[in-house]
């Protein structure tokens, strides 16, 4: 599958956990091999950290918070122009292809 939903995208949640149906944020990261994404907010998973010494450096003990991934296929990209979740269709020109919003027909790049 082409990735048609790049890191900094802001994308809206509409499949999978329902604590996080309708959720926005940015895209954070990308696993491209796994079609899988890391959202802003979304799936948040909590690690419980040890205390260890790492190069030198104490890193404290505690809670850390942070995103866990979600399939490419439970979000749909929002469109910057119309404020929508879309659709990408990819459109073809001289200089190269673009995704384009099904919805208002922008290009988004
Ligand atoms: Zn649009």
């Amino acid at each position: 599958m082409r990735a048609k939903i790049k890191k900094g995208d802001t994308v809206e949640v509409i499949s999978g956990k329902l604590e996080d149906m309708g959720k926005r944020g940015e895209v954070i990261k990308v696993f491209v091999d796994k079609g899988r994404i890391s959202v802003q907010g979304v799936n948040l998973r909590t690690k419980h950290q040890r205390q260890v010494q790492k190069q030198g450096r104490t890193i404290n003990p505690g809670r850390i918070k942070f995103e866990g991934s979600v399939h490419i296929s439970n979000v749909m990209l929002v469109c910057p122009k119309c404020n929508e979740p879309t659709r990408v269709g990819i459109e073809r020109d001289e200089s190269g292809a673009h995704r384009v919003c099904k919805n208002c027909k922008a290009l988004l790049d």
